[in-house]
């Protein structure tokens, strides 16, 4: 990726389809000029270029009037503007009715000069006018390349970049909530504090370290070893939020699987509250896997009611039980159902033998009948592992809501579910906060054995770079231009 700044780009913030509004974006050093040539203020002459009117204009001020096709003089960007462009119209025509709102440098979402265009919303409006921008010399944005622009020139740090994008996507009010938290820098503040810590703490060692005479020799001081061990239980703290929050940012797909017969599809339906799969008396009759998203404590967990996991039947239950197979492999967590009323059958046991360690939640169904067996008894299948158990029935809806507590508790919520805070959900975060904590280990261990000074330095170094990872002191254009491609193009 080309971080190249300096040019002037634009693009259409607003999703596409019919509405009341569109809003453009253009940022960069030529933006207040290049918005003048495709602007004519209301009342004036519909001539292009409103006498500069918006390059004279101060900041943070609306200018009502006229987007027209800009005359010529604009170095024509044909090339960029992705086929918007239009053959044969005059300069000065009208496109639409607009206001633009001016942010000059640097109080803007860049730090650099941007206007922002609203027009009217549908198919055509904002297309035209991202063409005239475009002949007018804009280049058209890449995605997240407005955000990147902010990240690069200082006014916010890669986790909160980051937080814009997953404010986008957050599809529940909690993981909402966690995005705007994130935004408003309660990780980046934490972390600052994290990464102040260890650079006294370096500091101290490698001072030591220069001015030992008896080099290699050096005692790493009691109170920096301590630091060292807070600010370990600072980021274990942080780590202890991560399953919870990205559960909470990413959604979790759960798969409900158990022997034909048992009542998943009922069960589902319970948990989804509507009837959404076929319920039927006949074995093997769900084919495929039928999927809803139910909201769990903030958590957005996708129920998805599967074929019976066995070895058997035709094609098409043959490709419903690969299908169950993968879903298992591609989840945190299973919802195993078990028929409560009758025997555990042989093919209870060959379905808990394709859980291969992964945690599962057991719903002994039909708590409606007498209990065929004891809770215990379904533990002893599962060879070692002791998930919870939770007796329901799909007929009555007895037991669901301690079934959805259950869930909620596995997925590492429950009645303190929305502490959040700091906690971060993204696997990025997750990886470099871990090893940085596992630095910091070695250089405590290292420290406490009477270790060289270097070595402990060293372990010291190598967490601050992990923590500056997460907010971006630290990372190369790979990974920012990884983390940028997931944005839309206009933020
Ligand atoms: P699946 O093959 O595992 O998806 O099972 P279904 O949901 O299709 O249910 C199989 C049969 O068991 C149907 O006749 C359901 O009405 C019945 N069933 C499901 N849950 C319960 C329950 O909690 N109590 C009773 N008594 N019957 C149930």
């Amino acid at each position: 990726m080309n971080l190249l700044l300096g040019d002037t780009i634009a693009a259409i913030a607003t999703a596409p389809g019919e509405a009341g509004l569109a809003v453009l974006r253009v940022s960069g050093p030529d933006a207040l000029t290049l918005a003048d040539r495709v602007f004519a203020p209301a009342g004036a002459a519909d001539a292009p270029g409103g006498a500069g009117r918006l390059a004279r204009a101060p900041s943070h001020t609306l200018h009502h009037g006229w987007a027209v096709w800009p005359g010529s003089g604009g170095r024509a960007n044909e090339r960029d503007s992705g086929g918007v462009g239009e053959p044969g119209i005059e300069a000065g025509e009208r496109l639409d009715e607009v206001v633009v709102a001016l942010f000059r440098a640097p109080r803007s979402y860049t730090r650099e000069d941007v206007v922002e265009l609203s027009c009217h919303g549908g198919a055509r409006s904002a297309h035209r006018l991202l063409a005239a921008l475009l002949a007018a010399g804009a280049r058209l944005a890449r995605p997240g390349e407005f955000t990147l622009r902010a990240f690069l020139n200082g006014r916010i740090d890669l986790a909160e970049a980051e937080a814009v994008a997953d404010l986008i996507h957050a599809a529940t009010d909690a993981a909402h909530r966690l995005a705007l938290s994130q935004l408003g820098g309660a990780l980046s503040r934490e972390l600052a504090g994290v990464r102040e810590r260890l650079a006294d703490a370096v500091a101290e060692v490698e001072a030591r370290v220069d001015f030992a005479e008896d080099v290699g020799g050096i005692e790493v001081p009691a109170h920096v070893v301590a630091a060292i061990a807070e600010v370990e239980d600072e980021l274990s703290r942080l780590l202890d939020g991560a399953a919870w929050a990205r559960a909470v940012r990413e959604g979790v797909r759960v798969p409900i699987v158990g022997r034909p017969n048992v009542g998943k599809s009922s069960l589902f339906n319970a948990l989804v509250g509507e009837e959404r799969s076929i319920v039927t008396a006949l074995p093997g009759t769900t084919r495929d896997r039928v999927s809803e998203a139910i909201e769990l404590d903030g958590v957005r967990v996708t129920l998805s009611d599967t074929a019976g996991l066995r070895e058997s039947a035709g094609p098409v239950e043959t490709i419903g039980i690969e299908r169950a197979r993968a879903a298992l492999a591609a989840s945190p967590l299973a919802l195993w159902v078990v028929d409560g009323s009758a025997a555990l059958h042989s093919e209870d046991r060959a379905i808990a033998g394709a859980f291969a360690g992964k945690p599962v939640l057991v719903a002994i169904n039909k708590a409606d009948r007498s209990a065929a067996f004891d809770a215990d008894a379904v533990l002893g299948v599962l060879e070692g592992a002791a998930p919870p158990t939770v007796r329901v029935s799909a007929l009555t809806g007895a037991g669901i809501p301690a079934l959805k507590g259950e869930l909620s508790r596995l997925l590492g919520g429950g009645s303190n579910g929305t502490r959040l805070g700091a906690a971060t959900g993204n696997p990025r975060h997750t990886e470099a906060l871990g090893r940085g904590r596992a630095s910091l280990g070695r250089a405590r261990d290292a420290a406490q054995q009477g270790m060289p000074g270097e070595i402990v330095a060293l372990e010291l170094r190598e967490a601050l770079a992990a923590v500056g990872e997460v907010t971006g002191d630290a990372v190369g254009e790979d990974i920012l231009a990884r983390i940028f491609s997931r944005f839309c193009v206009g933020k």
